[in-house]
């Protein structure tokens, strides 16, 4: 038996299972925290809620499913992999990626599948976590870190009518294979990431493609031949060339961050570049129009395509901008009144981002309900991964540590050193936990948010789900990632607050290293 077995086994017999860390998700975050863990020789064990690994690139299978960032960058620093076939990798073989990672640390071992973390609470005289999955099995546990990401649970719009609708429909993060649109009449909703790799991919095969738009995306070109098979040999036998791809392709992403964070006027020249991208595509004046946001690019994720365009300039295609008022048995109705005749519905409209959050029930000290705290105060963070009042909680892509310009790998492979060296400060210090101080996190996120006052993103005239009710971005990391990597390069003890420290020598380690 695994230690995930036996884990599971004496969960189901309704005894709690003790681990020193629990991770929660096995995509990028929860599969590098186990690593660097394992490395650490601390025990832990992984809730997953699927039954195999891999996150959004498990979820995410619709056809035409890419990353946008190249592959030699988005992967981890730790597991090059020099011979990607393309250059933006196809879900299968990031996915493909993840699962030999997972096997090569022998990792499986350690994780629970088809546990779904319902809700947690820290026990203030234990100094543990009770974690619960929606099945009632409890884990208890020193550290939790949460490696669940915040594109994971679909947002389905609640259009009056949606469960009457005869035909299939489905969301593109739940793709059904079994559905075959060969001919048949479908219907996009959304023009996102999501849908502008979708659209190219099945309009050869369908009947006719409805593509319900409510804001144009800005969409620069991309070509994504697969890479010659020179390429990958000489970058896989010339010691050194991997890495310098992988820095050029860096800098290169990371050169995004001055317009979007500092000057967005200047990212007038790559709208230019989408403006072109759509000429060359599209001939007709008005689709054009249409096709053309009027807001600053960058305010909404960059999306790049050299077939989108073409796909909706295809005669099959009919772009609609008018709302979607209703669904029926048999199709969709706009404001306008018309009502079109569909087989199939597509729902590419995204995911709950600002309220994933509330998905979990997470009770801190004192018993304090996060979740009810952030709805108050705002989604926040220390560094994006550590919460005052908190203790011994972790989120890795936790808020404002989103991109919009560069690899979200790079950046969560700061934070788990962040934690691994958070867990080893404890251990030092004889702590049996840490929180950040109030005074520590509001300091860190004032400067965020005055620094992303003046980004494109808060900016640019555009309505986003970085955005929260009241305008504040809570999802997108503010600056250059190399500035997350410096300010996440070491623990800064005087943020932080250590608790069952006990009493003599420990007690005045701990403190005489906060004070230092
Ligand atoms: P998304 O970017 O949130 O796009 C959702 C689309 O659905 C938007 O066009 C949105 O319109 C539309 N929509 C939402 N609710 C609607 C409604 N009630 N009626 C009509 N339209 C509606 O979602 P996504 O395309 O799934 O992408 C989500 C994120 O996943 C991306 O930003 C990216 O971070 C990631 N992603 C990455 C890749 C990659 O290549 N790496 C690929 C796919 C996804 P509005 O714009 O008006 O809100």
């Amino acid at each position: 038996m695994t230690v995930a077995e036996l884990a599971a086994d004496r969960a189901t017999r309704r005894a709690p299972v003790h681990t020193r860390a629990l991770i929660i998700g096995t995509g990028f975050s929860g599969l590098g925290m186990a690593i660097a863990l394992q490395r650490q020789g601390v025990d832990f064990l992984i809730l997953e809620k699927a039954d195999e690994v891999g996150g959004t690139w498990r979820d995410n299978s619709y056809p035409g499913c890419a990353c946008d960032i190249p592959s030699h960058l988005y992967s981890f620093s730790f597991e090059p992999k020099p011979d990607w076939k393309h250059l933006f990798s196809y879900q299968d073989e990031i996915w493909d990626y993840l699962k030999g990672v997972t096997d090569k640390y022998g990792l499986r071992r350690y994780i629970v599948f088809n546990s779904l973390v319902d809700r947690g609470h820290w026990d203030d005289e234990e100094y543990r976590w009770h974690v619960f999955t929606v099945d009632g099995r409890e884990y208890v546990a020193q550290f939790l870190i949460s490696g669940a990401g915040a594109l994971h649970i679909p947002s389905i719009p609640d259009i009056e009518g949606r469960d009457e609708f005869r035909g299939a429909a489905f969301h593109s993060a739940q793709w059904d294979h079994s559905v075959d649109l060969t001919g048949k009449r479908v219907a996009v909703i959304g023009t996102g990431a999501s849908a502008i790799q979708i659209v190219p991919e099945i309009i050869d095969r369908v009947g006719q493609l409805q593509l319900y738009q409510r804001t144009p995306a800005w969409v620069v070109p991309r070509t994504n031949e697969e890479l010659p098979e020179r390429l990958r040999r000489a970058l896989t036998n010339i010691p050194g060339l991997a890495l310098a791809l992988r820095t050029a392709i860096y800098w290169g992403q990371e050169a995004l961050a001055y317009g979007m964070t500092k000057r967005p006027a200047t990212l007038k020249i790559i709208e230019a570049l989408a403006k072109w991208n759509i000429r060359r595509s599209v001939k007709d004046p008005e689709l054009r129009r249409k096709l053309t946001p009027r807001y600053r690019i960058g305010c909404k994720r960059i999306l790049n395509s050299s077939t989108y365009y073409r796909a909706v300039a295809d005669p099959k295609t009919e772009l609609i901008t008018d709302r979607i008022t209703r669904i029926t048995p048999d199709g969709i109705v706009t404001a306008d009144g018309t009502e079109r005749r569909v087989d199939v519905i597509v729902f590419a409209t995204g995911f709950h981002v600002t309220d994933s959050f509330t998905y979990v029930q997470i009770k801190g000290m004192h018993g304090e309900d996060l979740v009810d705290r952030w709805n108050r105060e705002g989604l926040a963070a220390h560094r994006g991964i550590t919460v005052a009042d908190v203790p011994n909680l972790f989120f890795l892509l936790g808020p404002n540590t989103g991109l919009g310009h560069n690899s979200v790998v790079f950046m969560i492979e700061s934070q788990i050193r962040y934690v691994a060296e958070a867990i080893a400060v404890c251990d030092r210090l004889g702590a049996q936990a840490l929180a950040p101080t109030r005074e520590a996190q509001d300091r860190f996120n004032a400067e965020l948010q005055h620094k992303l006052a003046r980004s494109v993103w808060n900016t640019g005239g555009c309505r986003s789900w970085y955005l929260d009710e009241h305008g504040n971005n809570r999802v997108l990391w503010g600056g250059y990632t190399w500035q997350y990597w410096a300010g996440t390069r070491s623990l800064k003890l005087g943020e932080y607050q250590f608790f069952g420290v006990g009493t003599g020598a420990a007690a005045d380690r701990a403190a005489l290293a906060v004070a230092e």
